[in-house]
């Protein structure tokens, strides 16, 4: 059985925290399979449920609530947090431990993220968010709990409709915190065109000239020429510093 994600709906009764549960697919420990912190180690709480669909997902048993996942209140989810990390700890090297909120759109449950980060916080864990970079108004809620934003820009030409003026919007309020570190990764496929890595640089060059950017070329479907990827890696340093082409690593390793 499916269950549509509806996000107004999922964060009902948050600050009921004993009652309110959400949908985790998988909670594991492994490195960073891309962009800025590859190789990082870090333990994932993959939500379920996304507020969007892209041609390219490569998590599509995430993108809605189902049988396969789980229902957990923030406090059996700390305790299994913190058991994981027990497990795993010799693997983990100096410094805060990260922990990992994907999905799906982690964003969508932003009240119950509000209400966990903080423990997690105390108890010396860093917190990484890799969002798909749509829900700025959620991401308000719990922007100052993140050290690190790993956010992507959607382009239409794999996601169907313009989501510019939210990436815009979502990026300011990312950057203006000034406790948390953003980047922004954008998957290339071949369909991905030079007019969207125009845009996408010119947001960034408006907001946070800095804020690096990744290309990150889809291995999966729809593969990009290396000859397009270099025009667009080109076109994108012509207006801002940092810019990276790199791919997955966890596809090359076949792991999570
Ligand atoms: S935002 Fe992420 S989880 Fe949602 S459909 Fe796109 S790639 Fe999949």
């Amino acid at each position: 059985m499916i269950l549509p994600c509806n996000p107004s709906i999922s964060n009902k009764n948050a600050k009921n925290e004993g009652g309110y549960r959400v949908p985790v697919y998988e909670i594991f420990f492994s490195f960073q399979g891309e962009a800025l912190y590859t190789g990082v180690p870090q333990i994932f709480v993959r939500f379920a449920g996304c507020n969007i669909k892209c041609n390219y997902c490569d998590t599509p048993y995430s993108i809605a609530v189902s049988e396969n996942t789980q229902l957990y209140t923030s406090d059996d989810l700390f305790v299994k947090i913190l058991e994981l990390y027990k497990n795993n700890r010799q693997k983990f090297t100096a410094g805060n431990p990260f922990i990992a909120f994907t999905g799906g759109e982690p964003l969508i449950y932003s009240e119950f993220l509000k209400i966990l980060l903080p423990r997690l916080k105390k108890e010396g864990f860093s917190i990484y968010l890799e969002t798909n970079g749509t829900l700025s108004q959620k991401l308000k809620q719990i922007v100052k709990l993140c050290d690190v934003i790993s956010m992507d820009f959607k382009l239409t030409s794999e996601c169907g409709i313009s989501f510019w003026k939210e990436h815009r919007k979502f990026l300011k309020i990312a950057t203006d915190n000034a406790t948390s570190e953003t980047f922004i990764k954008c998957v290339i496929t071949k369909n991905t065109n030079i007019l969207e890595i125009k845009k996408s640089v010119s947001i960034i060059n408006d907001i946070a000239k800095k804020t690096h950017l990744v290309l990150q070329p889809s291995v999966d479907k729809n593969i990009p020429a290396i000859e397009d990827l270099y025009k667009f890696y080109t076109e994108a340093k012509k207006l801002i510093p940092n810019v990276s082409l790199m791919v997955q690593m966890h596809k090359i390793y076949n792991i999570r």
